[in-house]
Protein backbone atom coordinates (compact mmCIF):
# COMPACT_ATOMS: atom_id res chain seq x y z
CA UNK A 1 0.00 0.00 0.00
CA UNK A 2 2.73 2.78 0.84
CA UNK A 3 4.85 1.38 -1.74
CA UNK A 4 1.66 2.23 -4.20
CA UNK A 5 1.38 5.59 -2.82
CA UNK A 6 5.30 6.13 -3.57
CA UNK A 7 4.64 4.60 -6.76
CA UNK A 8 1.69 7.45 -7.42
CA UNK A 9 3.75 9.77 -6.39
CA UNK A 10 1.46 10.45 -3.57
CA UNK A 11 4.11 9.63 -0.86
CA UNK A 12 6.75 12.18 -0.04
CA UNK A 13 9.50 12.80 2.59
CA UNK A 14 10.03 16.54 3.52
CA UNK A 15 11.53 18.70 6.14
CA UNK A 16 9.47 21.50 7.59
CA UNK A 17 7.26 22.57 9.96
CA UNK A 18 4.86 19.92 11.16
CA UNK A 19 2.52 19.36 14.35
CA UNK A 20 4.41 18.05 17.32
CA UNK A 21 2.67 16.72 20.25
CA UNK A 22 5.49 17.26 23.22
CA UNK A 23 3.91 14.95 25.65
CA UNK A 24 3.77 12.04 23.27
CA UNK A 25 6.91 13.22 21.60
CA UNK A 26 6.40 12.54 18.33
CA UNK A 27 4.82 14.30 14.98
CA UNK A 28 1.06 14.21 14.56
CA UNK A 29 -1.32 15.32 11.98
CA UNK A 30 -4.25 17.51 11.56
CA UNK A 31 -6.67 14.25 11.69
CA UNK A 32 -5.12 13.62 15.55
CA UNK A 33 -6.12 17.11 17.19
CA UNK A 34 -9.37 18.26 18.89
CA UNK A 35 -10.35 21.88 19.60
CA UNK A 36 -10.54 22.78 23.43
CA UNK A 37 -12.20 25.68 24.70
CA UNK A 38 -10.20 27.59 27.53
CA UNK A 39 -9.65 31.03 29.23
CA UNK A 40 -6.43 32.95 28.66
CA UNK A 41 -4.75 35.90 29.24
CA UNK A 42 -4.17 38.56 26.04
CA UNK A 43 -0.86 40.41 26.46
CA UNK A 44 -0.53 43.47 24.63
CA UNK A 45 3.01 44.37 24.40
CA UNK A 46 5.02 47.43 23.43
CA UNK A 47 7.67 46.44 20.41
CA UNK A 48 9.76 49.72 20.50
CA UNK A 49 10.15 51.48 17.17
CA UNK A 50 13.93 51.51 15.42
CA UNK A 51 12.56 54.02 12.75
CA UNK A 52 9.39 54.88 13.36
CA UNK A 53 7.24 55.36 16.46
CA UNK A 54 6.60 52.00 18.86
CA UNK A 55 4.19 49.39 18.19
CA UNK A 56 1.84 47.61 20.28
CA UNK A 57 0.34 44.27 19.39
CA UNK A 58 -1.42 41.56 21.10
CA UNK A 59 -0.52 37.60 21.83
CA UNK A 60 -1.50 35.00 24.02
CA UNK A 61 1.50 33.65 23.74
CA UNK A 62 4.58 35.94 24.71
CA UNK A 63 7.02 33.19 25.59
CA UNK A 64 7.58 32.67 22.09
CA UNK A 65 8.95 36.03 21.55
CA UNK A 66 12.07 35.19 21.01
CA UNK A 67 10.89 33.35 17.83
CA UNK A 68 9.31 36.15 16.33
CA UNK A 69 10.25 36.71 12.86
CA UNK A 70 7.43 39.84 11.62
CA UNK A 71 5.08 42.08 12.75
CA UNK A 72 1.82 42.06 10.40
CA UNK A 73 -0.72 44.39 9.94
CA UNK A 74 -3.71 44.73 7.58
CA UNK A 75 -2.79 46.59 4.54
CA UNK A 76 -5.89 48.74 4.55
CA UNK A 77 -5.74 49.20 8.55
CA UNK A 78 -5.10 52.99 8.61
CA UNK A 79 -3.30 53.31 12.27
CA UNK A 80 -0.67 51.45 10.76
CA UNK A 81 -0.13 52.55 7.20
CA UNK A 82 2.86 54.49 7.67
CA UNK A 83 4.40 51.99 9.61
CA UNK A 84 4.56 49.18 6.88
CA UNK A 85 8.35 48.70 5.61
CA UNK A 86 9.35 49.90 9.01
CA UNK A 87 11.42 48.31 11.72
CA UNK A 88 10.45 47.28 15.48
CA UNK A 89 12.69 45.88 18.05
CA UNK A 90 11.12 42.74 20.09
CA UNK A 91 10.65 43.12 23.71
CA UNK A 92 13.52 41.31 26.29
CA UNK A 93 15.32 40.24 22.78
CA UNK A 94 16.08 42.81 21.29
CA UNK A 95 15.57 41.31 17.96
CA UNK A 96 14.98 43.58 15.01
CA UNK A 97 11.88 42.40 12.58
CA UNK A 98 9.88 44.34 9.73
CA UNK A 99 6.28 45.41 9.69
CA UNK A 100 4.47 43.73 6.93
CA UNK A 101 1.65 44.25 5.82
CA UNK A 102 -1.22 41.30 4.50
CA UNK A 103 -5.08 40.77 4.19
CA UNK A 104 -5.09 37.73 6.55
CA UNK A 105 -4.90 40.38 9.40
CA UNK A 106 -7.98 40.82 10.91
CA UNK A 107 -8.24 44.35 11.94
CA UNK A 108 -10.32 44.03 14.82
CA UNK A 109 -8.63 41.28 16.62
CA UNK A 110 -6.28 42.88 19.47
CA UNK A 111 -4.66 45.90 18.33
CA UNK A 112 -4.56 45.06 15.06
CA UNK A 113 -0.97 44.47 14.66
CA UNK A 114 0.48 40.74 15.76
CA UNK A 115 3.69 39.32 15.82
CA UNK A 116 4.36 35.83 13.67
CA UNK A 117 6.79 33.37 15.18
CA UNK A 118 8.41 30.45 13.83
CA UNK A 119 5.76 28.55 14.76
CA UNK A 120 2.60 29.44 16.85
CA UNK A 121 -0.01 28.12 15.40
CA UNK A 122 -0.71 27.23 11.16
CA UNK A 123 -1.37 30.95 10.24
CA UNK A 124 2.21 31.48 11.35
CA UNK A 125 3.43 28.98 8.98
CA UNK A 126 1.16 30.58 6.19
CA UNK A 127 2.72 33.81 6.58
CA UNK A 128 6.05 32.51 6.97
CA UNK A 129 5.80 30.37 3.17
CA UNK A 130 4.27 33.22 2.01
CA UNK A 131 7.05 36.15 2.70
CA UNK A 132 10.09 33.56 3.17
CA UNK A 133 10.60 34.67 6.53
CA UNK A 134 13.72 33.52 8.92
CA UNK A 135 13.05 30.79 11.23
CA UNK A 136 13.85 31.27 14.61
CA UNK A 137 13.38 28.20 16.89
CA UNK A 138 13.10 28.48 20.54
CA UNK A 139 10.89 25.13 21.52
CA UNK A 140 12.24 21.76 21.05
CA UNK A 141 10.76 18.79 20.18
CA UNK A 142 9.82 17.89 23.39
CA UNK A 143 8.10 21.01 24.46
CA UNK A 144 11.14 22.86 26.58
CA UNK A 145 12.51 26.38 26.02
CA UNK A 146 15.57 25.89 23.95
CA UNK A 147 17.49 27.29 21.14
CA UNK A 148 17.64 31.03 20.82
CA UNK A 149 15.49 31.25 23.51
CA UNK A 150 17.58 33.68 26.31
CA UNK A 151 14.65 33.15 29.18
CA UNK A 152 13.66 29.95 31.03
CA UNK A 153 15.88 27.39 28.97
CA UNK A 154 15.45 24.35 29.65
CA UNK A 155 12.02 24.34 30.78
CA UNK A 156 8.42 23.28 29.73
CA UNK A 157 7.23 26.05 27.01
CA UNK A 158 3.50 26.21 29.15
CA UNK A 159 5.60 26.76 32.35
CA UNK A 160 8.07 29.43 30.66
CA UNK A 161 5.36 32.01 29.89
CA UNK A 162 5.13 33.16 33.72
CA UNK A 163 8.96 33.84 33.45
CA UNK A 164 8.59 35.80 30.82
CA UNK A 165 5.81 37.75 31.31
CA UNK A 166 7.99 38.76 34.74
CA UNK A 167 10.56 39.94 32.79
CA UNK A 168 7.98 41.78 30.91
CA UNK A 169 6.39 43.68 33.27
CA UNK A 170 9.52 44.67 35.12
CA UNK A 171 11.16 46.02 31.86
CA UNK A 172 7.25 47.84 31.44
CA UNK A 173 6.81 46.01 27.94
CA UNK A 174 3.03 45.50 28.97
CA UNK A 175 0.22 47.57 27.94
CA UNK A 176 -2.80 45.91 29.32
CA UNK A 177 -4.16 42.25 29.58
CA UNK A 178 -7.06 40.84 28.66
CA UNK A 179 -9.12 37.89 29.35
CA UNK A 180 -9.77 36.38 26.18
CA UNK A 181 -12.12 32.67 25.52
CA UNK A 182 -9.79 30.73 23.17
CA UNK A 183 -9.96 27.92 21.09
CA UNK A 184 -6.65 25.40 21.48
CA UNK A 185 -5.69 22.27 19.60
CA UNK A 186 -4.39 19.68 21.65
CA UNK A 187 -3.58 15.93 21.11
CA UNK A 188 -6.78 13.87 21.24
CA UNK A 189 -4.64 11.00 23.08
CA UNK A 190 -3.36 13.07 25.73
CA UNK A 191 -4.98 16.23 26.00
CA UNK A 192 -1.61 17.91 25.56
CA UNK A 193 -1.35 21.54 23.82
CA UNK A 194 0.18 21.02 20.10
CA UNK A 195 3.17 22.56 18.96
CA UNK A 196 4.77 23.22 15.37
CA UNK A 197 8.31 22.10 14.98
CA UNK A 198 10.45 20.93 11.96
CA UNK A 199 11.44 17.54 11.76
CA UNK A 200 11.87 15.40 8.76
CA UNK A 201 8.78 13.70 8.04
CA UNK A 202 6.60 11.33 5.44
CA UNK A 203 3.68 12.51 4.10
CA UNK A 204 0.88 11.77 1.86
CA UNK A 205 -0.66 14.45 -0.59
CA UNK A 206 -4.35 14.25 -0.78
CA UNK A 207 -5.10 18.18 -0.72
CA UNK A 208 -5.37 18.31 -4.32
CA UNK A 209 -8.30 15.61 -3.78
CA UNK A 210 -10.73 17.62 -1.92
CA UNK A 211 -13.21 17.65 -4.37
CA UNK A 212 -13.23 13.93 -4.87
CA UNK A 213 -13.57 13.62 -1.00
CA UNK A 214 -16.54 15.94 -1.36
CA UNK A 215 -17.62 13.86 -4.09
CA UNK A 216 -17.58 10.54 -2.44
CA UNK A 217 -18.80 12.15 0.80
CA UNK A 218 -22.31 13.75 -1.36
CA UNK A 219 -22.31 9.62 -2.65
CA UNK A 220 -22.66 8.56 1.07
CA UNK A 221 -26.07 8.05 3.11
CA UNK A 222 -25.41 9.38 6.27
CA UNK A 223 -25.93 7.30 9.89
CA UNK A 224 -26.42 9.64 11.95
CA UNK A 225 -27.02 12.46 9.49
CA UNK A 226 -25.02 15.30 11.25
CA UNK A 227 -21.62 12.76 10.70
CA UNK A 228 -21.94 14.34 7.27
CA UNK A 229 -21.57 17.88 8.62
CA UNK A 230 -18.79 16.76 10.69
CA UNK A 231 -17.27 15.45 7.75
CA UNK A 232 -17.68 18.37 5.12
CA UNK A 233 -15.90 20.65 7.90
CA UNK A 234 -13.14 18.06 7.91
CA UNK A 235 -12.76 18.23 3.95
CA UNK A 236 -13.01 22.25 4.22
CA UNK A 237 -10.78 22.54 7.24
CA UNK A 238 -7.56 20.39 5.39
CA UNK A 239 -4.65 22.91 5.66
CA UNK A 240 -1.51 20.40 4.93
CA UNK A 241 -0.97 16.92 3.53
CA UNK A 242 -1.55 14.06 5.77
CA UNK A 243 1.80 13.66 7.89
CA UNK A 244 1.51 9.43 8.21
CA UNK A 245 4.97 9.19 10.25
CA UNK A 246 5.40 9.04 13.96
CA UNK A 247 7.95 8.46 16.65
CA UNK A 248 6.34 6.14 19.07
CA UNK A 249 8.57 3.90 21.04
CA UNK A 250 6.86 1.19 22.80
CA UNK A 251 7.67 -0.78 26.41
ZN1 LIG B 1 0.09 13.42 22.97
Amino acid sequence: MFLDLIRKKRAYRNKGPVLICPSCRTAISQIDMKDVQRDTDFYHLRFNGVDSGDISIATTRPEMLGSCVAVFVNPDDARYREYVGKTVSVPLYDLKVKVLADPYVDPEKGTGAEMVCTFGDQNDVDLWRKYSLETRIIIDNDGRMAGDSIIAKGIMSTDARKAVVEQLRSHDYIIKVEKKRQSVNVHERCDTPVEIGILDQWYVRYLDLRERMDEAGRGIKWYPEFMKVRYDNWVHGLKVDWCISRQRVFG
